[in-house]
């Protein structure tokens, strides 16, 4: 996977790809990471990539002229890194994502979605945003972190390239699987313990202590419906339950009267 980033900010976003699990992956070279700062491409003397919004408000909006230069630089750097013969003839667009609160929300479908490419461009905006020129040219996808507003693209990016990346094999170690996790057949994870078995007069639950495969797979099950259900409602909805499920959901509503 070969990801760009077009920011104001670069130090920002190589100094947390550079870190930890991500950083292991640049230098085994599962991921490849290049970072293009907007302000390169500014068109005065001054460096600046902002002016005012036509029609007034609050607020600068960035330039269509430098966003522009600067998408069409990390196509140039794409196609000329990572195009083998083949691609090249297939002249495919490497996706180039505009993040922004407008956008799709990301979920872990949409990570999954993301990591089928083999490349992918992430233009993160500042102040009131970007020029709406330079977007209808460039951007092919809008992607939103959340229903909040963030100063900058940046953030939403490093984590859209985080929760991407650790789905590429490779990327994590055999102790850091992404199987198994949240979001996985729409259920919560269930809660995890460690050492030491007693901890502030809590014990680790017996069933995790037993060996007994098949009873741990079960109450791991159970503890992610129950918990799916109290936190996130709106998830448990789609959750494909068997009759095993139904029967302890239909036992654990008969406690609580
Ligand atoms: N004026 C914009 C609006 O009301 O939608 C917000 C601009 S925000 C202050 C500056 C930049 O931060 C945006 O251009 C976008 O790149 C990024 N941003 C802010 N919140 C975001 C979110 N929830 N998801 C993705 N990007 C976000």
């Amino acid at each position: 996977m070969h990801y760009v980033v077009l920011t104001l900010f670069k130090e920002m976003v190589e100094t947390i790809m550079n870190t930890s699990i991500m950083g292991r992956a640049l230098e085994k070279g599962l991921i490849d990471l290049d970072v293009i700062d907007i302000r390169d491409y500014a068109e005065n003397k001054h460096n600046r990539v902002d002016d005012y919004p036509y029609g007034g408000g609050a607020g600068m909006v960035m330039q269509a002229g430098p966003v522009y230069k600067a998408c069409e630089a990390a196509r140039d750097l794409i196609d000329g890194k990572d195009q083998t013969k083949e691609k090249a003839d297939e002249k495919k667009r490497t996706r180039l994502i505009y993040l922004s609160p407008i956008g799709r929300p990301f979920t872990q479908d949409v990570a999954k979605e993301l990591a089928e490419e083999e490349s992918l461009i992430f233009l993160c905006g500042h102040y009131e945003g970007i020029d709406e020129r330079a977007l209808e040219l460039e951007a092919d996808d809008y992607i939103s972190l959340g229903d909040f507003v963030l100063t900058g693209g940046e953030l939403p990016a490093i984590c859209i390239m985080d929760a991407v990346a650790r789905l590429i094999p490779g990327v994590l170690s055999n102790d850091e699987s992404a199987s198994d996790e949240s979001f996985e057949g729409n259920t919560l994870e269930y809660p995890q313990y460690t050492r030491p078995e007693e901890f502030m007069g809590m014990r680790v639950p017996d069933v995790l202590l037993s060996g007994h495969h098949a009873n741990i797979k079960q109450w791991r099950r159970e503890q992610s419906l129950i918990r799916t259900r109290d936190r996130r409602p709106d998830l448990f909805e789609k959750v494909e339950l068997d009759k095993k499920d139904k029967k302890f959901l239909e036992n654990e509503k008969r406690k609580d009267i």
